[in-house]
């Protein structure tokens, strides 16, 4: 059982607190308090310019955060809160820039994790955050730049003892991070998706009778330290070849039944569909990185709605550097 009470003093005295939500783990302070926040982005490397996510006990905590709260914000919040769905509203005036990353608007989820649902409470119950704002500003727990942390040990490898307290909450049930809804230009204005995610963009639209728009290109902000780079599965046996007669040790990540037929170092086989793919991802994507290999080759995911999300992080994840191994059978 976890220790609520210590985690909220913590919070309360301005430390860091690592906790799990059902998308990825994330790194958590008092969003009211300027220092505490301030620390989330030294301990990353996160640039200043990038907002984060206040997490919330429940959909009621919401009004002090927002100068409005649009019709549409209301209706989602409803329908999908707790969950992986992240509303941009425009900020009221008392949210510190440090968490906006200087922007007029401010981004805001309740997420579906019993742990982080009981420590958001314990938090607020315990008069946690100032002048009204109670929440936790949390993004994912690992360093900017790197892989989302899905286990409580992902954490604590990238961090070592630099957070006061990782909470262990076992596997994120999700996997993927919350997809982020931009509502702040007004009721005239299509909601615009920031960021794909869990929740599917065909829910939203279907909840609001309304169509959303798309992100043009994935934000590429994440990727492991081993170069990745997307092959389609009828490439995959004779890339594997090639590099591997090059010399270069292969990780392979694949969802079709062809690993068994692969030349590579390590091979780990997802499953083939994708929310369960998702679920396992981040996981796989840290086991191959610490498997000492030169490049991760994934298999294509198809080109079908379903999938969006999962491409749009294997994207997220490639490097050019792949390409620097001549590795130019690799397409999509
Ligand atoms: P993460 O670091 O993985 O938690 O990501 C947080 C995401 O939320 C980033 O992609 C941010 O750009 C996005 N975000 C947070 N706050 C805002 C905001 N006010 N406006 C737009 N995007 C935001
Ligand atoms: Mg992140």
């Amino acid at each position: 059982m976890p220790d609520y009470a210590h985690a909220v003093e913590l919070l309360r005295a301005g430390e860091l607190v690592a906790f799990p939500t059902e998308t990825v783990y994330g790194l958590g302070a008092d969003a009211a308090n300027p220092q505490a926040v301030s620390r989330i982005f030294a301990i990353k490397n996160r640039p200043a310019d990038h907002p984060l996510i206040v997490h919330l006990p429940d959909a009621n905590a919401f009004s002090p955060w927002v100068r409005s709260i649009p019709s549409a914000a209301r209706a989602l919040a409803e329908a999908f809160w707790p969950g992986p769905l992240t509303l941009v509203l425009p900020r009221a005036p008392n949210v510190p820039d440090v968490v906006t990353g200087g922007q007029e608007t401010v981004a805001l989820r309740v997420p579906a994790h019993q742990v982080a649902l009981k420590l958001l409470r314990a938090f607020a119950r315990s008069g946690g955050g100032c002048g009204g704002l109670c929440g936790i500003a949390a993004p994912s727990a690992n360093r900017f730049g790197h892989v989302s942390p899905t286990r409580a040990e992902h954490v604590r490898e990238e961090f070592g003892d630099a957070i006061p307290l990782v909470i262990d909450g076992g596997p994120c049930p999700v996997g993927i991070e919350s997809t982020i809804v931009d509502l702040s230009r007004g009721e005239g204005f299509a909601p615009r998706i920031l960021r794909l995610g869990a929740l599917p963009p065909e829910r939203i639209e279907a909840l609001l009778g309304t169509r959303v728009e798309l992100p043009k290109a994935s934000q590429k902000s994440e990727a492991p330290r081993t170069p990745l780079t997307a092959v389609k599965a009828s490439r995959l046996p004779e890339v594997c070849e090639k590099l591997t007669a090059e010399g270069k040790k292969i990780g392979v990540l694949v969802f079709s039944p062809i690993d068994a037929e692969l030349r590579a170092q390590a091979r780990l086989r997802l499953p083939d569909d994708p929310e369960a793919y998702a679920r396992a991802l981040y996981d796989a994507l840290h086991t191959l990185d610490a498997a000492g290999c030169d490049a991760i080759l994934a298999e294509s995911v198809p080109d079908d709605p379903r999938w969006r999300t999962v491409a749009d992080r294997l994207r997220d994840q490639e490097t050019d550097q792949v390409s620097g191994i001549r590795c130019q059978e690799s397409d999509r």
